[in-house]
């Protein structure tokens, strides 16, 4: 039995963030990080577009809107000191319609007043200068979106938090604990620890693991599969950017967006389709108990009910790779539907109550002898550092105050 102060379930950037700051504000806690996979950010935080938002879409005074503004700061200036490439290549919201344009101006004053600087309205000619090949009647102009490789983020995190003294546990899946009197008894399947906090941070699993802690986490992660598209290098000179769409303020999903990756390749995604499986990556990636687990939730249709035509939408997305391609053609009409082949596919995390409402904000919720991270959805990469900075606050509080 490893005796330990922390123990952190999940080797994403919100589990890593958290164990470098508080590592970093008491050297003297035995923290261990629990990560199932054999490598860091081997699920979402791995497996996303790469955006350093700005802080544009979120409601003011929501955790997202604060945290995001204040991460991507905190994560180009760490970026700076682990010399991670972070490209500022700037974004446009198109807009094609009337209706859309109007949406820019509310997205506009909803940017400034989260803090976002810089943003600007264009009219057709300015967009053009911007971005020559996008077809907009005007388009929200943020210069300051930028983009990274999460994946090195995470293992500078991991790094750090290394460093400071704390150990990373890999190929180590939380199983159990004991009841929280006192110290806890952790169950993994390499080892036992004796701790005096958890803190869930598993991502798509944090429901199943806040759970099996003995806690009811009043909603259920239900797996979104994006998929992505990747565009003939042949075509880059297309793209400047980040080109987005005007979102459906309904759903919680950005759309089909157009993304430069560092490594300077084109990505056209992601979709938005229920995964049958919450790590499946492929269309074909089945789990019969995940999926009834999905089937079984009350929550889960009345989701469905309220959200059926864009349900439908997706799925012919999916199944019709010309809707795709429609999709950019709207963005960008130059490019052809040779122009994009399958590329890959990421899973996103959707947290979703009984009544069949999508969980907007971060929720971390506080329980005997643990901390939940139940929802952290885009932009949490952007705002991991800020996110395991509150976090490593709250965790700090219950250790002192043992
Ligand atoms: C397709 C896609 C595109 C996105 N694009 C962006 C973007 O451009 N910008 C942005 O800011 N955000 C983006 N996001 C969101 C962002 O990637 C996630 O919100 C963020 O990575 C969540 O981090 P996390 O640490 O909470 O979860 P994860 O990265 O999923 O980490 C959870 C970890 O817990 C581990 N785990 C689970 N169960 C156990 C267990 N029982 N025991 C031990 N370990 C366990 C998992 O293996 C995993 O490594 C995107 C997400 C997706 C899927």
């Amino acid at each position: 039995m490893t005796q330990t102060d922390v123990v952190i379930v999940g080797g994403g950037l919100v589990g890593l963030a958290t164990a470098m700051h508080l590592q970093e504000m008491q050297p003297r806690l035995k923290i261990s990080l629990c990560e199932k996979d054999d490598h860091v950010a081997a699920q979402q935080s791995g497996h996303n577009s790469g955006v350093l938002h700005a802080g544009i879409y979120y409601q003011p005074g929501s955790l997202k809107a604060r945290l995001c503004v204040e991460g991507k700061q905190a994560l180009i200036a760490f970026c700076e000191r682990h010399a991670i490439a972070v490209i500022r290549c700037g974004k446009i919201i198109v807009a094609n319609t009337e209706a859309e344009c109007n949406q820019l101006e509310l997205l506009l004053d909803r940017g400034t007043e989260n803090g976002v600087a810089d943003l600007a309205i264009l009219s057709q000619q300015e967009l053009r200068q911007v971005e020559p090949h996008v077809r907009g009647l005007k388009a929200l102009h943020s210069p300051h979106s930028a983009i990274v490789d999460y994946r090195l983020v995470a293992q500078a995190l991991a790094k750090d938090f290394q460093a400071a003294g704390g150990k990373v546990c890999l190929q180590t899946e939380f199983v159990s604990a004991g009841p929280p009197n006192g110290r806890r008894r952790v169950v993994t399947t390499s080892e036992e620890f004796d701790t005096r906090l958890i803190i869930n941070c598993a991502g798509l699993q944090a429901d199943f693991v806040a759970q099996s802690m003995g806690t009811d986490p009043g909603l259920r992660i239900i797996p979104f599969r994006g998929e992505f598209l990747g565009l003939d290098p042949a075509r880059s000179h297309l793209v400047k950017g980040l080109i987005y769409p005007v979102p459906n303020p309904d759903l919680p999903f950005l759309g089909v967006h157009i993304t430069t990756m560092v490594n300077g390749s084109i990505e056209v995604g992601p979709n938005a389709i229920l995964a049958t499986r919450r790590e499946g990556y492929q269309l074909k990636d089945f789990s019969l108990k995940e999926f009834a687990n999905t089937l079984s939730y009350p929550g889960f249709w009345r989701l469905v009910a309220r959200n059926f035509a864009p349900g439908v939408a997706e799925i012919n997305r999916t199944l019709r790779k010309s809707v795709f391609v429609e999709n950019a053609r709207q963005l960008v009409p130059e490019i052809a539907a040779g122009d994009l082949t399958p590329l890959r596919a990421g899973v996103r995390a959707m947290a979703v109550d009984r009544g069949g409402n999508l969980i907007d904000d971060f929720r971390i919720e506080e329980a005997p002898g643990a901390i939940h991270v139940l929802n952290a959805p885009s932009p949490a990469a952007t705002s991991s550092l800020m996110i395991g900075k509150f976090i490593a606050g709250k965790a700090e509080l219950r250790i002192n105050a043992d």
